[in-house]
């Protein structure tokens, strides 16, 4: 490091950085500086992504007046080139000049990538490097591999920061970059990310294993890394700026995951509540890349998903005999011993929303379907007491379900001779079409109608169920209990389930305005 950067990188002191970048982005010159100006209150530390801009340079004169007026904010001057991932269509000169220009304009951090140093004269970087501190890059688009030979290559060029992304295709990848970073951070200043959607948790977790700081962007229209998070996520969701060696790591796994809910209300949950855990989305392309990552990171509980309930069952230490019933767990406990204990709480998620409303023992109650969600509604309500019907569109797996545990299958056409306390909707009839109902208005003789489907929040059946004279049990309600469940199980708290089900009522709202607006545009 040279005299004359010492006095700069003083003031950068890896620990007095910001945990979260936020990386801007604008059309143009004027909607960039507006995008700053509105972050500047809460985001003390933003990326200007000089590169998305047609002419980069014209930006410059209002970089200025903005770190002027904002000298609070620490700015990065990026203008990445073509060649190295980014959008500058410029020579290496003109990307060098700039970002020298952008140094002068007040950013006091600078971002060049090892394709463009690696060409420049020693002179060049430490001219850049007497009014900045030099963040140098390197990205892999398709894979996290050779990471140490990588920042071998790097450490040859003087910086301040090295900064390497991978691209993860496998869960593994995350473990593979925060071994990395847990190896190397003590002796250089890195900031280590995997892309995509696999590596979304090495953007919170990497900062617990080193990495100086991560990228957000501003909104999700707004990403300029795939698998990039908003700020408002990393902040208010995952809460990174309290994430610590002590910070217990939970996830929800399967595939797909991006679109799961989970995150969330358990996030919610824990802020609420206080624990020092953080609650990730694990997209598992396959059980065996999950079980490697949950051993390695480690982690201390997940909620199984789609398609894995079953399948998992065999890679686990135990299970309770309740969910060796149902042949189906949703929830994983690591022990302290590395044990890994299986629970199905979705039966709660059945019995919960029930319990608050009316006696279970003695309630007559028919459930709709025979796969993985009714058998543990027929297993929790039997428990309890309740007389369980099972009508599905296949006998077969009704009646097995109904030998085992010892409840009664229907025939539809018979329906109509019964009225039942509760019917439960546990088949996918609905989801994600507002035109389909599992029964027809003059099947719905209940008191109460509960459907397990939550996606859309209003479903035809609930419409048809309420004309009928029924009281309605949303989905939501069975979501936020097996969840509330998983939450008890993991912290031996009890669950703040009206706070979750307030979360999740509100993703829902919103998701579902925002399929309004996107189905109107395409009108
Ligand atoms: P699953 O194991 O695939 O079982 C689906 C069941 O629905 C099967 O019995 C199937 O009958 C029946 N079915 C499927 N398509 C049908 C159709 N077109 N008409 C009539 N019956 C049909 O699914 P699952 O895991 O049990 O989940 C069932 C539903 O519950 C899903 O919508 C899921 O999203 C929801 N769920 C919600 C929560 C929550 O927290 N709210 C939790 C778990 C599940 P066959 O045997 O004839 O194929």
């Amino acid at each position: 490091m040279t005299a004359a950067s010492n006095n700069f990188v003083a003031r950068l002191r890896p620990l007095r950085l910001p945990r979260v970048c936020v990386a801007v982005i604008g059309s143009d010159p004027a909607a960039m500086i507006e995008k700053a100006e509105n972050l500047a209150r809460d985001n003390t530390f933003l990326e200007f992504r000089l590169d998305y801009l047609p002419k980069p340079a014209l930006a410059l004169p209002k970089i200025r007046q903005f770190t002027q007026y904002h000298s609070h904010v620490m700015a990065v001057a990026t203008c990445r080139r073509v060649a190295a991932g980014g959008k500058f269509r410029g020579s290496a000169a003109s990307q060098l000049d700039i970002l020298a220009k952008a140094v002068a304009a007040g950013c006091q951090l600078v971002d060049l990538e090892l394709q463009t140093a690696s060409h420049c004269k020693p002179e060049q970087l430490r001219r850049l490097r007497t009014q900045a501190a030099l963040i140098l890059s390197y990205h892999d688009f398709r894979a996290t591999r050779k990471l140490d030979e990588t920042l071998e290559k790097m450490v040859a060029i003087s910086a301040d920061f090295y900064k390497i992304v991978g691209t993860a295709t496998t869960l593994s990848d995350n473990v593979t970059m925060m071994k990395f970073l847990e190896k190397n951070s003590g002796l250089h200043s890195l900031i280590g990310i995997c892309m995509g959607e696999q590596g979304v948790i090495s953007r919170v977790l990497g900062v617990r294993a080193g990495s100086v700081f991560t990228f957000a962007a501003v909104s999700d229209d707004e990403k300029t890394a795939s698998g990039q998070m908003t700020t408002q996520e990393l902040r208010s969701t995952y809460r990174i700026e309290q994430v610590d060696a002590a910070t217990r790591v939970y996830g929800v796994a399967g595939d797909p995951i991006a679109h799961s809910l989970s995150p969330a209300i358990m996030n919610a949950a824990m802020r609420r509540e206080t624990v020092n855990g953080v609650y990730l989305p694990l997209h598992a392309k396959t059980l065996k890349d999950l079980l490697a990552c949950v051993r390695d990171i480690p982690i201390h509980g997940l909620s199984i998903t789609m398609p894995y309930k079953s399948a998992i069952l065999s890679h686990l230490d135990n299970t309770d005999s309740h969910t060796a019933k149902i042949g189906a767990c949703n929830t994983v406990v690591r022990a302290q011993d590395g044990n890994l204990y299986g629970f199905n709480t979705d039966s709660a998620g059945v019995v919960r929303p029930l319990e608050l409303r009316i006696t279970i023992e003695g309630a007559k109650i028919l459930v709709l379907g025979a796969g993985g969600a009714a058998r543990a509604a027929v297993y929790g309500l039997k428990e309890r007491g309740a007389e369980v019907y099972i009508l599905n569109r296949t006998p077969g797996p009704a009646q097995k379900i109904a030998r085992s545990a010892r409840a009664r299958t229907l025939k539809r056409a018979d329906l109509k001779k019964h009225t039942f306390d509760v019917i439960i909707n546990a088949t996918p009839v609905g989801m994600g079409n507002p035109r389909e109902s599992p029964l027809n208005e003059n099947e719905i003789k209940a008191r109460y109608v509960f459907d397990m489907i939550y996606d859309p929040p209003e479903t035809r059946f609930m419409k048809m169920a309420r004309a009928a004279g029924a009281e309605v049990i949303p989905g939501a309600e069975m979501f936020v209990h097996q969840a509330a469940r998983q939450f008890e199980i993991w912290t031996g708290k009890p669950a703040p389930w009206d706070e979750m089900l307030r979360v999740v009522t509100k993703a829902l709202e919103e998701r579902a305005a925002k399929n309004t607006v996107e189905n109107s545009k395409k009108k």
